[in-house]
């Protein structure tokens, strides 16, 4: 077991070969959910897994599985995973560094010939990006049961493409693959991801062991005025909506500015009308997005924020309305200790940490025991061609996701 490890040389080559998918020339890749591009890349990982005789099989939202076969051939995979697509433009590794690595550690398996209890199952997702077609994390959410699977295929990006198109153009080009049904039961689940953070880097800390996935809250909130003539109307006469909204916004950053700095606060989007330079602005829409890894703590925030709002002194009237509530997701306590302890065993640095960011991981939380391991991500930099992991760290997370899943399904190994 000691020296069980990845091919670092291999583990290179697929991470090269996966950036020459959609490379932009800048570092980066465009590589949306079911675009040319990215059905290229899940082929040449298809290609891959039928040369070593891997099972290759897609469901009917087009999330892909690559699997390898176990002792008890009728058990639940453990199914170890993440995404190809990317944001437009997106980086060299989010997403596609879970694949590479779970692929890496599926090869490793049938190079040594080490058997498993349970099957081991790469997973592709579909359109995790949420980049072309709406919502993100389709796939995961489909095969969970969270989101119907009719929306999903009905969904058209802004070209007026539909997913169930776009998807049977896709699979028309990645040969033959067997169809399973949604759902079908896993016995546990493993991502690793980069950070997409700056948390990891900061401590020296090559290894996360992601605790959960924080919750996220969304309002809309509308403050109504009254429009008046900018030259000639006196405060007191005021019923202004920008006003009120700013003093508002900043009574709640007040209010969610916590000294662990673990409270994520952001007002991304504010629209004033009737947006006339000489008119006191009558109406104003603001969003609110909130995170918190506690539910506790988020729910109590919330409360706070409509609280605030309801009982805010103004003359203009204030309307908030909460339009997303996902709750956080925790990770099951024994993958966390297997992580943390195949960390130890490989003598890497791990530590605990939160997922600031969604994941598929959090859709397969409620259906098995679900982790990740985080690796660090250069300035915490993610969504952007400058995406950056260094090499050491993606060896590291793809070692300990193979100690792990060798721990969980291989009786044969102790340690
Ligand atoms: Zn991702």
């Amino acid at each position: 077991m000691a020296d069980l490890v990845i091919n670092r040389d291999r583990l290179l080559e697929r991470h090269r070969l996966m950036a020459s998918f959609g490379d932009t020339g800048n570092g980066g890749v465009i590589r949306p959910a079911l675009s040319d591009e990215e059905t290229a890349a899940r082929s040449a990982i298809l290609d891959l897994a039928r040369e070593r005789g891997f099972i290759c099989s897609v469901d009917p939202i087009g999330n892909l599985f690559i699997r390898r076969n176990g002792e008890q051939g009728n058990q639940a995979p453990l199914r170890i995973g993440s995404h190809l697509d990317s944001q437009i433009p997106g980086g060299n590794f989010d997403g596609v560094y879970g694949v590479i690595a779970a692929f890496e550690v599926l090869e490793t398996l049938e190079d040594r010939a080490i058997s498993t209890s349970v099957p081991v199952e790469v997973v592709i997702w579909n359109n995790e990006e949420g980049a072309r077609f709406s919502p993100t994390t389709m796939g995961s959410g489909v095969h969970a049961g969270a989101l119907p699977l009719d929306q999903a295929l009905a969904a058209r990006d802004t070209n007026g493409k539909r997913v169930d198109e776009e998807l049977a153009r896709s699979l028309e080009k990645l040969g033959q693959l067997f169809r399973i049904g949604l759902g079908t039961e896993s016995s546990g689940y493993i991502e690793a991801h980069i950070e997409q953070g700056p948390v990891l880097e900061a401590s020296n800390t090559p290894i996360g062991v992601v605790t959960g996935i924080q919750g996220i809250i969304q309002l809309q909130v509308t403050v109504s005025g009254e429009e008046a003539h900018a030259g000639t109307t006196p405060r007191s006469r005021r019923r202004d909506a920008l006003f009120t909204a700013l003093d508002l916004i900043a009574d709640l950053r007040a209010l969610t500015t916590d000294p662990d700095d673990e409270v994520r606060f952001t007002v991304g989007r504010l629209s004033v009308l009737p947006g006339a330079p000489n008119t006191v602005p009558s109406n104003v829409v603001f969003t609110i997005d909130l995170r918190h890894p506690s539910e506790k703590i988020l729910e109590t925030i919330h409360a706070q924020i409509i609280e605030v709002a309801a009982t805010f002194r103004t003359s203009c009237h204030i309307d908030a309305v909460t339009t997303l509530a996902s709750p956080p997701v925790c990770f099951d306590a024994d993958i966390r200790s297997l992580i943390e302890t195949s960390a130890t065993s490989l003598h890497l640095k791990s530590a605990a940490i939160a997922s600031g960011a969604t994941h598929d991981a959090k859709f397969m939380g409620p259906l098995c025991p679900t982790g990740m391991i985080f690796i660090p991500c250069r300035d915490g930099i993610s969504h952007n061609e400058k995406e950056w992991a260094e090499f050491e760290h993606m060896v590291a997370g793809a070692d300990v996701l193979l100690r792990a899943v060798s721990k969980w399904a291989s009786p044969d190994i102790a340690n």
